[in-house]
């Protein structure tokens, strides 16, 4: 008793440094405070929503050593929320604070192509891919998969944006600039249903997975995740152990988000890691006795992660720029739990916002 006593007492003077201010930082913000831990957001957009809710920010650029070395005074515990931070910066800030989950997940996540390559050497099935650096490998590895693949920047592509799909080696109407490891190109997966895992593993090396959310995406966005997965309970068992082995190759303390393809006859086929929390984990804010905010907040201070609990189903809808009147009338229903993330601008197809939905 005596030694949990410390541990709460220790937990209020304890900084968590959060690199990146959009909604997913806020929402840990808001986890971190509800246990006592003061947090400082990094961002170089001022009108970033994480500002709201953190004790301190740091307003400049990823790679500003100055700002960065301020950042580590401030902070016990290093994490991120946003991918694309630069890696020499971790490695900085690496250098003289920890940081959670790691630098290896960033290095690639960042990277579709090393990404695919690391997760295919597990021997976890993914789609086929090409590297592609020119027009002729282009047209060579189209033809490979059967005239139709996806292209995508291998970097800073994010809800379907820097994809493009290309069908009978016709090139889209607009310019692709070719350059070397900017691009790859991915078969087209005739998949059944979209799911995802959010895994957390601990400083110990334990590993435990949320259940399988079921996803649904239209133009590359993610707009429902539901919980439970309307799949079988053989399928739940393999994608958690794919998520378990991705996440102990990559020494992650912290959480993964893993996102699957389930297809027609039952393979499961990894689409996309992300270390930190995922939008297909919001459900779990209002269907769980543990957040996946929460859960990466006790992981990344080393405290307990009891059993997680599931208290209600869950339909997680997000709230884009041109839907965002539809709040209103979640505002009148009693099952609805209105999650508005407070950005500066109402833009079409901007994640503005979720309602879990609880049943
Ligand atoms: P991504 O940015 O790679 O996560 O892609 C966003 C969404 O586009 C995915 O969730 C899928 O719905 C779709 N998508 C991406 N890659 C593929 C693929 N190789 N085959 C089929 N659908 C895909």
């Amino acid at each position: 008793m005596k030694k949990n006593r410390n541990i709460i007492k220790d937990l209020t003077s304890k900084t968590l440094g959060i690199l990146g201010g959009g909604q997913l930082g806020k929402m840990l913000a808001m986890s971190a405070s509800n246990l006592g831990i003061r947090t400082c957001i990094y961002d170089p957009n001022i009108n970033s929503p994480a500002f709201q809710n953190t004790d301190t920010y740091l307003n400049d650029s990823y790679d500003n050593i100055k700002t960065l070395k301020k950042f580590i005074n401030i902070c016990d515990v290093i994490t991120y929320e946003f991918e694309n931070i630069p890696l020499e910066s971790i490695r900085f800030l690496n250098k003289h604070n920890k940081i959670f989950p790691g630098i290896n997940p960033l290095k690639y996540s960042q990277d579709r192509y090393l990404e695919k390559k690391f997760i295919s050497k597990l021997n976890i099935e993914v789609a086929p891919f090409y590297k592609i650096d020119n027009i002729n490998n282009l047209k060579l590895s189209i033809e490979k998969i059967g005239g139709k693949g996806i292209l995508k920047t291998r970097r800073m592509g994010y809800d379907g944006k820097g994809q493009v799909i290309i069908q009978n080696t016709k090139l889209p109407k607009y310019n692709i600039s070719f350059k070397k490891n900017k691009y790859l190109l991915e078969g087209i997966i005739e998949f059944e249903k979209e799911i995802s895992i959010i895994a957390v593993r601990s400083k110990q090396g334990k590993v435990t997975c949320f259940e399988p959310s079921e996803n649904y995406h239209k133009l590359g966005i993610l707009r429902e995740s539901k919980f439970p997965a309307n799949i079988t309970n053989s399928n739940k068992i393999r994608a958690k152990k794919i998520a378990t082995k991705i996440a102990n190759a990559l020494n992650v303390i912290g959480l993964i988000a893993i996102e699957m393809f389930l297809c027609k006859d039952n393979k499961l086929i990894v689409n996309e890691i992300a270390p930190r929390p995922h939008n297909s984990g919001h459900w779990t804010i209002d269907a769980c006795n543990i957040s996946q905010f929460e859960a990466l907040v006790r992981t990344v201070f080393d405290l307990p992660l009891p059993k997680i609990k599931y208290l209600n189903n869950c339909k997680m809808v997000n709230v884009l720029g041109e839907n965002f009147n539809q709040i209103t009338k979640s505002l009148y229903k009693s099952n609805h739990v209105i999650h508005i993330y407070g950005k500066d601008k109402l833009e079409p197809l901007r994640k503005m916002g979720h309602i879990n939905i609880l049943n």
